[in-house]
């Protein structure tokens, strides 16, 4: 039998990182404000914006410190109320929380895509948007904009795990206020840690840049406009969520990698949808229609599977067969289950939908590196396993 596929190991970093990576070696130079210019950091944000075409980019420690800086950034009020999706990472109310805010979850379908009646329904009294583009799903952003442009109320896009995802061909990250993204080991471009706000909001990124620790006047060493420093100069505090030059030089000449991690991923997935979506039991959700992908994992629904005791069995049986599946809400201690967030102030909110959805929804890995005869095995195995699983009780159970 032919071996399961690593779904685990990264990509190697680009080879051409090895010398930048000594240079800085040899010279000490790590802290993104020694050079009087053209820093690591300060290329990688000029490219970076250049890339999504944005004006401003500022690269900071992690998405989550680019979503504390960007909700600090909009000057929001004590306890303001945020939406997020009940469906995200515990790293969004997070970030939420630290920002002395109040996450406001918002109902998810069973496509994985915000409600957007509920979504309507909550946004009046709402001072912030946080749109999390959960593993690269797109909400209904056209829907999503036109309520929050009419209510005058700021839109974050959470696009740590939807680099080069578009919709209607304009970039994801690009469509709120503030677009936030991850260069953590498990997403689209690999440094370890470090994270990425763009805008085009000179204010809102002159904020943010001071805040993420450019203390003193170094604030010059960023291609930003100058003149809006002054009006913030002393007045904000500091945070130290900085990037450091040696994480810039792995992620730089990871830049070019993009277009063909989107464009493999992009086909791996499609492809190991088709399959799944011939077995009756497995239910691979479309994308919107102005929606163009860019996963690196699978999400699928068990369908007509009514207990948790078959959907964990199914989740056994796939691991028998050398894929592991993560059942969303069936993981104990799952960061990614709103009942988890207890750091949340207030009870666990009712969102029923999201709950039913969380229960039967599978996460795969799926990595651009694998090969067709890779892509088969998973999908073999999930579709055997769910015979496995469910098979048995339809043949004899009705
Ligand atoms: C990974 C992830 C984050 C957090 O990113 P970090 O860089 O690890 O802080 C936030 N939101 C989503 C949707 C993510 O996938």
């Amino acid at each position: 039998m032919a071996l399961a596929p690593n779904v685990y190991d990264a990509e190697p970093i680009p080879d051409t990182a090895r010398a930048e990576i000594d240079r800085l070696l040899q010279s000490g130079d790590l802290f993104r404000y020694t050079a009087p210019e053209n820093a690591p950091v300060a290329l990688l944000e000029q490219e970076f914006a250049a890339l999504m075409g944005s004006k401003y980019a500022l690269a900071v420690s992690s998405c989550s410190a680019a979503l504390f800086l960007s909700l600090c950034a909009l000057d929001l009020p004590k306890d303001a109320r945020v939406l997020i999706p009940a469906f995200t990472f515990a790293a969004v109310p997070s970030a939420v929380v630290h920002a002395n805010c109040l996450p406001v979850l918002v109902e998810v379908a069973g496509n994985y895509r915000i409600d957007m009646e509920d979504f309507a329904a909550k946004l009046p009294g709402a001072d912030a948007v946080i749109i999390s583009h959960m593993r690269g799903h797109t909400s209904d952003m056209d829907a999503i904009m036109a309520l929050c442009d009419a209510a005058g109320i700021p839109v974050i896009e959470d696009a740590a795990h939807s680099l080069g995802t578009t919709w209607n061909n304009r970039k994801i990250g690009t469509i709120g206020r503030v677009g936030c993204f991850s260069f953590q080991s498990y997403k689209l471009v690999n440094a370890g840690e470090g994270g990425i706000l763009i805008t085009d909001d000179a204010d809102l990124v002159a904020r943010a840049v001071i805040m993420s620790g450019a203390y003193e006047h170094n604030w010059k060493k960023h291609a930003v406009l100058q003149e809006v420093f002054a009006r913030w100069q002393n007045r904000l505090p500091l945070y130290n969520m900085r990037m450091q030059n040696l994480s810039a030089a792995v992620i730089r000449p990871q830049l070019a990698e993009i277009a063909r991690r989107v464009r493999d991923g992009r086909a791996n997935h499609d492809y190991v949808a088709t399959a799944l979506n011939s077995s009756p039991w497995l239910h691979v959700p479309d994308a919107l229609p102005p929606e163009q992908r860019a996963p690196d994992s699978i999400q699928f629904n068990l369908v007509g599977v009514e207990t948790d005791d078959a959907a964990r069995a199914f989740a056994r049986a796939a691991e028998a067969r050398g894929v592991k599946v993560q059942v969303f809400g069936l993981s104990t201690d799952n960061a990614r289950a709103f009942w988890n967030w207890n750091f949340i102030p207030g009870d666990t909110p009712d969102l029923p939908q999201t709950r039913t959805m969380l229960m039967r929804a599978c996460d795969v890995r799926l990595p651009a590196r694998l090969k067709r005869e890779e892509l088969d095995f998973i999908a073999d195995a999930l579709i055997s396993a769910a015979e496995d699983a469910m098979g048995e009780e339809r043949a004899y159970g009705t």
